[in-house]
Formats: C-alpha cells, sequence, structure tokens
C-alpha cells in the first residue's frame, strides 16, 4: 500500500512539474493549470487513503467548511482585491503548518519517527509558519489600507537581528532538548519577527514581500512534510517555495532591488524619501486638462499608439472598452500595441490577465523592455490608470523612495495621455512628473467612462 501511496505522489508530483511548465505562457496556461488541478486531486486521494488518526467523517466536514469558504471568498472577491486575498491565503498556509507542527508536537501521529531530524523539522515548521502567519497579515492590513505603508520602530534593525538570533538560540535549545516551554517561546518571538520583517517594506515593494510570503508558505509545508513524513506535501511544498523564491527574483529585477534586503526586511524606503515627498504644490497651475473629442482629432493623424495600462483599468473594469477603442484604430490603420509593465496593477500578470478577459490578442501585449525602445517613434501614448509605472522620477530622480524601479518610457512618446479621475498619486503615494510634461495631457475622469466617451468621439471622426 505504501509503495502505491508514494507512486501516487511521485505521478502527482510529475503534474505538478509539467502544470508549473504549462503556465510559462499565456497560450499553454488553462492546460498547465488543469494539469496542475489533476495532479492535486492524486495527492488528495492518495493522502486520504493514507489517512491515519483522522475518521473520514472529521474530514470530509473539513472539506465542506474549508471548500465551502473558499468558493465563497473566489466567487465574491472582485478582480481589484486578489493581492490582498493571496496575502491573507499565505498567511493561512503558515497558520497551518504551524497548528500541525504544535499538535504533532502534542500527540506524534502514528507515522511520525521522533528522531533529531523530525525535530528539525517540526521547529522548522514552527517557525516559518508562525513569520509566513504575521508577516502575511501584516501584508494584507498593508494592502487593505488599515497599516502604515512603511513602517519604521526604533531600532527596528537591531530587533529585527535580536529577534532573528533569539529564533535561532531557540531553535537550537529546542532540538537538543524538545522542552514543550521552548517551543511555546520559539513560536511567540517567530511571530513578533514575522511583524518586524514586513513592516518596514512599504511602496512600491509589496508585490515582492507577496510573492516572498508566498514562498515561505511553501517551505512550511514542506517542512510541516517531514514532519507528517507526507512526500506529497514535502514535494508540493518544494515547489511552491522555489517558484515563490523564482518569482521574488524576476520581480526584484523588475524593479531594480536586491532580493537580500527583501529577504531580509530592510527598509527599500529610507526616511528622508519619505520626508522629500512633496504635496498638492506639485502641480499648481501647470497640468493641461483636455476633452475626448481633441484626444480623438490627434488620433485622425496618429500611425502608432501605444495604450499603457495600470491598475486604474482593474477599478474601471475598462479592459472591454479598450479592446474595442485598439479594434478601431487599427481599422483606421493605425499601428496599436499595449505596454505591459510587469508590475502593473496590484497582483503579477494583472494587466494580461485583464486584456485576456477582453480577447485583446496576445501579440499586441508587449512587455518593458521591448516595448521601450518604441516610445520615441509613438505618436500617441494612452497612459490608462497607470501612475507608478510610468512615473519617470524612478529613472531621473535619485531622491525619489521609487528610484531605481524600471518604467515604461511613455514620455518619451510625442503626446501623452494620461486618463485618471483625478491628480491622486498612485500605490507608493508620490506625485508623478509626467502629468506636467509639455508634451502630457490629462483626460479626467473614471477609466471606463472616457473611453467609452472616446470610441464615440473615434466613431464620428
Ligand atoms: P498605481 O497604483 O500607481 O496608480 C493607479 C492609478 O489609477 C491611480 O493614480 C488612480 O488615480 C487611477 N485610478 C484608480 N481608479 C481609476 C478609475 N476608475 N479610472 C481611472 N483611473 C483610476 O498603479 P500602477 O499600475 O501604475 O502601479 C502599480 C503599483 O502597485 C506599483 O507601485 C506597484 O509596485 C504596486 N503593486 C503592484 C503589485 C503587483 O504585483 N502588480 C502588488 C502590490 C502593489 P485616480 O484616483 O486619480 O483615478
Amino acid at each position: 500500500m505504501t509503495q502505491l501511496i508514494n507512486l501516487a505522489y511521485l505521478v502527482a508530483a510529475v503534474l505538478f512539474i509539467l502544470g508549473l511548465k504549462g503556465l510559462g505562457s499565456p497560450k499553454s496556461a488553462p492546460r498547465g493549470n488543469l494539469t496542475g488541478a489533476v495532479g492535486m486531486l492524486i495527492a488528495i486521494i492518495a493522502t486520504l487513503v493514507d489517512h491515519h488518526v483522522l475518521t473520514f467523517g472529521w474530514i470530509i466536514a473539513g472539506m465542506v467548511v474549508g471548500g465551502g469558504i473558499g468558493a465563497y471568498i473566489a466567487r465574491t472577491v472582485k478582480m481589484t482585491a486578489m493581492p490582498e486575498m493571496v496575502g491573507l491565503l499565505n498567511g493561512f498556509g503558515g497558520a497551518a503548518s504551524l497548528l500541525v507542527a504544535l499538535s504533532e508536537f502534542i500527540a506524534p501521529s502514528a507515522s511520525s519517527a521522533e528522531t533529531m531530524p523530525w525535530t528539525i523539522a517540526l521547529a522548522l515548521s514552527a517557525v516559518i509558519g508562525s513569520v509566513t502567519l504575521t508577516g502575511s497579515i501584516v501584508a494584507w492590513a498593508k494592502l487593505q489600507g488599515y497599516a502604515e505603508k512603511a513602517m519604521q520602530l526604533p531600532n527596528q534593525s537591531l530587533l529585527r537581528v535580536v529577534l532573528g538570533l533569539g529564533v535561532l538560540a531557540l531553535s537550537v535549545l529546542f532540538i537538543m532538548n524538545g522542552w514543550g516551554f521552548i517551543l511555546f517561546l520559539l513560536v511567540v518571538v517567530a511571530l513578533f519577527l514575522g511583524i518586524l520583517l514586513v513592516l518596514a517594506i512599504g511602496g512600491a515593494d509589496m508585490p515582492v514581500v507577496i510573492a516572498l510570503l508566498n514562498s515561505y508558505s511553501g517551505l512550511a509545508a514542506a517542512a510541516t512534510g517531514f514532519v507528517l513524513m507526507n512526500n506529497g506535501l514535502i514535494i508540493s511544498g518544494s515547489l511552491v517555495g522555489a517558484s515563490g523564491i523564482i518569482l521574488s527574483q524576476i520581480m526584484c529585477k523588475a524593479m531594480n532591488r536586491s532580493l537580500g534586503t527583501v529577504l531580509f526586511g530592510g527598509a527599500m524606503v529610507s526616511e528622508e524619501q519619505m520626508a522629500s515627498i512633496p504635496g498638492k504644490e506639485f502641480y499648481e497651475g501647470k497640468v493641461k486638462s483636455c476633452g475626448a473629442e481633441e484626444v480623438a482629432m490627434l488620433m485622425e493623424n496618429a500611425q502608432k499608439v501605444v495604450i499603457a495600462p495600470g491598475y486604474g483599468l482593474a477599478v474601471a473594469q475598462a479592459q472591454h472598452v479598450t479592446q474595442e477603442l485598439a479594434d478601431l484604430l487599427e481599422k483606421r490603420g493605425i499601428d496599436v500595441k499595449f505596454a505591459i509593465h510587469p508590475v502593473a496593477g496590484r497582483m503579477p500578470g494583472h494587466m494580461n490577465v485583464l486584456l485576456a478577459e477582453a480577447e485583446v490578442p496576445y501579440d499586441k501585449l508587449i512587455e518593458m523592455d521591448n516595448i521601450n525602445p518604441e516610445f520615441s517613434q509613438t505618436d500617441v501614448t494612452i497612459v490608462l490608470g497607470a501612475n507608478d509605472v510610468v512615473n519617470p522620477a524612478a529613472r531621473d530622480d535619485a531622491s525619489s523612495p521609487i528610484y531605481g524601479m524600471p518604467i515604461l518610457d511613455v514620455d518619451k512618446s510625442r503626446t501623452v495621455i494620461v486618463i485618471k479621475r483625478s491628480l491622486s498619486p498612485g500605490f507608493a503615494g508620490i506625485p508623478n512628473q509626467l502629468f506636467i510634461n509639455d508634451n502630457s495631457l490629462m483626460l479626467f475622469g473614471d477609466a471606463k467612462a472616457v473611453l467609452q466617451d472616446l470610441v464615440r468621439a473615434v466613431i464620428e471622426l
């Protein structure tokens, strides 16, 4: 029986890997998703067959309650709130690992071998689970706007080092002696460490933190797999851990940050940078606004138009009317492309998902590095609810909190039309020089309503 179960886990692992490979391209992604889901089904069935402690009654009750809550959340969560949900789900993963570790300590299951490696895995599961739990709650609170974006406590770095060393020392003590009260202390200190690791990170760096916490939740699950001697959990946890680290690294590269700084929870925005952010006076008397008809007239002479979408596109749910506009312009012989920034929106791939929903062809979505050289030959760029990802300060102003984050060089186009409702800042909370540039025009309003006007105006040309 054990051999059969391990074979099932192996098949599941192969399907997970094939599934991940499929997710590498938009075309094969739906198949990849399905492959991964079949793998998970096999793993779940194998685990159910292999159950030792719980009766099927408990297992089914857990699945009905958990599945019911999950289905409800999945149906009701808004697309714009996905990052908060992913943040919270990472935390649940961490909490599950922590709880399994604690319950295994109190009443080890029959499959557990209480050896030194088992105790090490138990400590790891408790520590990483705790850090993931509180770190994710802080990240969730920040994304929800409940917590300050970047918070600095006095001597925060020192405190982090002390807590880190505390976790290390308590882990060694616990592994050597197996004392319950040390495990309890270890969990408490790790919970505080999780808070401190994420507290200092803010501004535009949250996407990396979310990817990293996702990775931590996978590592916690892998450690739990060793505690429970469950090969399926070890493999799937390792895959989540590894893919999360790879994603974090890609995002760090996309934002010109070092993974080390994020890993150790360093403050990426200094207090001086926060203090130097200008207020409303930044725009006074310098903004030029226009109407949909003027923009339509600009289109009359344009040969090349680039649309740079951002978070506002998701808020307005303007993806369908955007595609309608793009179609109309193409029918007039204009070359239309979409410029995709890796962290536009509030989750990795946010813009791709939205535009795919409106059936914008994939070959029209051009990644940042490929589209940037094209802006200087672009007649009109429409910045559609994007802000931070087109802020030239990230490129030109060393004192800016987002300095170093690569941006879409939309300001290099002949004319830039910025569609947003007001002069409010984006996620990073800083003003944008783009809005007062000579070649920029603001078209104020909700993206969907404004684009509907624009479509009408282009039809009437
Ligand atoms: P920003 O958050 O910088 O700006 C979005 C802009 O959209 C706002 O300035 C807002 O202005 C406008 N907006 C909001 N609602 C509407 C609407 N209905 N119609 C028109 N405009 C609207 O978005 P970007 O996409 O440029 O940048 C993403 C930011 O989020 C980056 O700082 C990134 O680091 C961060 N982030 C990214 C994550 C990811 O994984 N992609 C995860 C977490 C954070 P106004 O209110 O005036 O309309």
